[in-house]
């Protein structure tokens, strides 16, 4: 009976799934229920970098990026970083459910549908080769591709990350800079490509002083218009 009941369930929605995040039944790697309680970034953001504002806050740019010292031209981001927006980045990264990663793409892909971004290729955040062996994967490499594929423009791997840095999310705002300075460089096979513009991707923008790095030592190499995309977010903080 029960086998029955479920070859009808399969007949009848044949993509029928499991959500990764709840568990329960859904046609795509992560259920609508799930997606709607993401906070998405649709009120008011930092024009640079991004992040949400709250309602208070009386500006187009957030503190940080007044500084004016931001080597990227814009970032761009989904939702904010808590609540399900943290558990849904988790499952992806530590919990290496690697479906999720379709999910995030899409998302991303629709940001930059809406926000109008063209570039000529799409290059991911590189973590270190010991830490990429450990978890088996780059999160930021396997939502790159996709949105690359998405886009319709050459996936541009062309950043190493040299220096076994700690996790940005235990330091503090100079600490994260000086953990991430020179920890990146990039691959010398990819230095005959000739980009103009590059989308920079990464799972999560704190204090943007990943990206930043990486987007400096792109600019070293005559890239002039560089975007961001991540997932999420932190707030104006
Ligand atoms: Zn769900
Ligand atoms: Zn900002």
């Amino acid at each position: 009976m029960r086998n029955i009941k479920k070859s009808l369930i399969q007949l009848l929605y044949p993509k029928c799934i499991r959500c990764c995040v709840c568990g329960r039944a859904a046609i795509e790697e992560v259920c609508s229920a799930c997606l709607a309680s993401l906070e998405y970034l649709e009120g008011r953001v930092c024009l640079k970098c991004g992040k949400g504002f709250d309602d208070d806050y009386d500006d187009h740019t957030c503190p940080d990026c007044k500084l004016g010292d931001k080597h990227f031209d814009m970032a761009f981001s989904c939702f904010r970083y808590k609540a399900m927006g943290k558990t849904i980045i988790h499952k992806l990264k530590y919990e290496s459910c690697k479906e999720v990663s379709h999910t995030l793409a899409r998302l991303m892909h629709q940001k930059l549908k809406d926000e109008n971004i063209v570039v000529d290729a799409v290059v991911p955040v590189p973590i270190h080769s010991r830490k990429e062996e450990a978890r088996g994967f780059n999160q930021a490499l396997l939502i790159a591709e996709k949105i690359a594929a998405m886009s319709d423009v050459p996936l541009w791997d062309c950043i190493t990350r040299t220096k076994e840095t700690q996790e940005q999310f235990k330091l503090d705002k100079i600490h994260r800079i000086l953990n991430v300075h020179n920890a990146f460089c990039i691959k010398m096979l990819y230095n005959d490509e000739e980009y103009n513009s590059v989308l920079l991707v990464d799972d999560v923008y704190t204090t943007g002083s990943t990206v930043d790095e990486c987007s400096r030592i792109l600019k070293q190499q005559g890239i002039e218009k560089i975007f961001v995309i991540t997932a999420a977010t932190g707030s104006n903080t």
